[in-house]
């Protein structure tokens, strides 16, 4: 029987989670494995310095007190006797292109999943609240249907952002672009009047790109990038050797 891990950042009561657990169920088993609380922007992070709880809060749907990344690692270590046929993250509540995407909980989720070699997906409805994740669930089960019978390349993982609203122009395969943040810092007092900071909240500088993902999802497209897990940028690799010299750098003995 074809078995789907799922999972979000934010959190196991999100309604974006139950809609991508209903649109996935006429595939077969859908195993949700989900961190107690809102982790968005939480990224990668993975827990080491407490134990974590597993609670099953009904069949094949339990709650973590942990990170999206802890989710995935118990769910495929612990919950599961096999591996799944496909992990599914989110459906987030915002969307994750761009540089945002180094930030993400929810993308991190299938990065981790990447990494067990399971076919993994995050799914991201773009927007404000309220969102209505009913298009974006018919999305996700299209796309897991056809992930399901031919599988995704080695070290990829798909990130795919679906435009608010339920006119939906068509799907494109894009790249990550680049999301520049400005005044992404407010400053703000608190009631003895002491500056503080708060992270958020500014304007994003897209970049215009037509094969961008934020160009596809600003044109009412579905955005559907092929992410890597091979962070290195292999043109640097000739230029740390050649132009930098580092390798013929000698380490001298006696400054040790
Ligand atoms: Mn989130």
């Amino acid at each position: 029987m074809t078995t789907i891990l799922i999972t979000n950042d934010d959190g196991i009561n999100n309604p974006g989670l139950h809609a991508l657990a209903q649109a996935l169920a006429p595939l077969g088993r859908v195993v949700t494995v989900a961190p107690d609380r809102d982790n968005s922007a939480i990224s990668h992070a993975l827990t080491m310095n407490r134990p974590l709880r597993l609670i099953e809060l009904a069949p094949d749907r339990y709650s973590l007190d942990g990170t999206p990344s802890d989710c995935v690692t118990i769910g495929l270590n612990k919950v599961l006797s096999q591996p799944p046929d496909l992990l599914v993250s989110g459906i987030n509540n915002g969307a994750n292109i761009g540089d945002d995407i180094n930030y993400s909980g929810t993308v991190s989720a299938a990065i981790e999943g990447a990494m067990y070699a399971v076919a993994s997906v995050a799914v991201s409805l773009a927007g404000e609240p309220p969102y209505n994740f009913a298009v974006a669930g018919h999305i996700a089960y299209l796309l897991a249907e056809r992930i399901i019978g031919t599988g995704l390349p080695a070290n990829t993982l798909m990130n795919v952002n679906v435009p608010a609203g339920s006119d939906i122009a068509g799907l494109r395969i894009t790249r990550q672009g680049r999301r520049l943040w400005q005044e992404s810092v407010q400053e703000i007092s608190d009631p003895n009047g002491r500056p503080h900071f708060w992270i958020g909240g500014g304007h994003a500088q897209l970049e215009s790109g037509r094969d961008t993902d934020s160009y596809a999802l600003h044109h009412g497209y579905v955005s559907i990038t092929p992410i890597h897990l091979d962070l290195t940028n292999h043109e640097g690799i000739s230029y740390f050797k050649e132009e930098l010299g580092l390798e013929a750098i000698r380490i001298t003995p006696s400054l040790s």
